[in-house]
């Protein structure tokens, strides 16, 4: 084992997750390989021929992602995509073949209905079920694969992992979570017994909202070599600049992730006080209807709150008035955003629910700023 995985705590791992041995004269962390072919006289082979294929960079990242999604476990592979929707598809579309079926979340991330259109264009069987309540163990006869999603985006339901894993793999199907709300920080869907954890590594896990990213971390064998092979084909891979950038913000992932989501508690008991919320969710709520077993699962709650206000109007007038906070789709980021998610359709929400994401600013001052935009917005 590497010297980068020695030390117990999150944060060490963290900070030394994927780093080569030390080189004297060399950097901690190398710089992007920008490198489209490299160097191969004679006979094709060595890790690195063609840049669809392999990147160094590449390589230092997926081992930075698998000791976090992972620790300490072997006979693990993980590939990162250019961003979470191609590693989402890479799973879906190198695993499933005409005739089988599929179950996914109803409440899923909003991409998944355009997913779901394109796997029954292909002969595909796609049967839904909500993230709460386990309610995917009714329909789970003869599905090839389980798709969850938990916490849910951006609903913040919960499902069981390890009970739906048990389920699925006693009827012989595959289990994915998508890991991207939780990050590895927040929740290991491998050691709960999951075949893969995928994710977009475009929202917390990288934090500065200015990259796009997937990975997928899975154990070796067929599945894992049929989604590589899915990444060559479909060449969804991340430049060097963005697989380095990824890589560099993961050493400061412990300290976003606790900050961003430490404020998101305390936000959220702030809204629990305020008549003009309702539907207030957040699973680090010791009474939210997800915290029970989200509690049994997570080790973090994650950054996002949300919540209704009394009409769309009071949402968008609610959204203007903050300063703090950027009016912006995406979450994770070190600088909060909120939006009013029903502006996109596709999200199964009403259309005065606001999806909140809570950054790494003072929490007092974040606090303060949404108080303030509740009390001048209700004008
Ligand atoms: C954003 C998101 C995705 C898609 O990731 P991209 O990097 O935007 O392609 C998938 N799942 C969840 C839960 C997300 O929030």
């Amino acid at each position: 084992m590497s010297e980068s995985t020695e030390g117990n705590g999150e944060g060490t791992r963290a900070v030394r997750a994927g780093l080569p041995e030390p080189v004297r004269n060399e950097p901690t962390l190398p710089g992007p390989a920008f490198a489209a072919h490299f160097h191969l006289p004679g006979e094709v082979g060595g890790p690195y021929t063609y840049g669809r294929d392999e990147n160094p960079t590449w390589s230092l990242l997926e081992r930075a992602i698998g000791e976090l999604e992972a620790p300490g476990q072997v006979g693990l592979q993980t590939l990162v995509f250019a961003s979470g929707m191609a590693a989402i598809s890479s799973v879906l579309f190198s695993q499933l073949r005409s005739g089988d079926t599929v179950v996914l979340p109803n409440d899923g991330y909003q991409v998944l209905p355009l997913v779901r259109a394109q796997l029954e264009a292909y002969g595909i069987e796609v049967r839904t079920a909500p993230t709460g309540g386990d309610a995917q163990l009714e329909v789970l006869d003869g599905a090839k694969l389980l798709w969850i999603e938990t916490p849910s985006n951006p609903g913040l339901d919960v499902c069981d992992i390890r009970r739906l894993v048990e389920a699925a793999h006693a009827r012989g199907a595959l289990v994915a979570v998508d890991n991207t709300l939780a990050t590895p920080l927040g929740q290991r869907p491998l050691e709960l017994g999951a075949d893969f954890s995928v994710a977009s590594g475009t929202k917390q896990l990288t934090g500065h909202g200015d990259v796009l990213l997937g990975y997928v971390t899975g154990r070796d064998g067929e599945a894992m070599t049929a989604v590589r092979r899915w990444r060559k084909i479909v060449g969804a891979i991340p430049g060097p600049m963005e697989a380095w950038l990824a890589h560099r913000s993961i050493a400061t992932l412990q300290l976003r992730v606790d900050r961003q989501n430490a404020t998101a508690l305390v936000l959220a008991e702030a809204l629990k006080g305020r008549p003009d919320v309702t539907g207030l969710r957040y699973p680090g709520l010791p009474d939210d209807p997800s915290h029970k077993v989200a509690s049994q699962q997570m080790r973090r709650y994650g950054c996002v709150v949300s919540f209704t206000l009394p009409s769309r109007e009071r949402a968008e007038r609610f959204l203007d008035a903050l300063r703090l906070v950027d009016d912006a789709t995406s979450f994770g980021g070190v600088r909060s955003t909120a939006e009013r998610r029903g502006r996109w359709g596709g999200d199964a929400v009403p259309d005065d629910f606001v999806r909140f994401s809570v950054g790494a600013e003072d929490p007092e001052d974040l606090v303060a700023d949404v108080l303030r935009a509740l009390d001048e917005s209700a004008r």
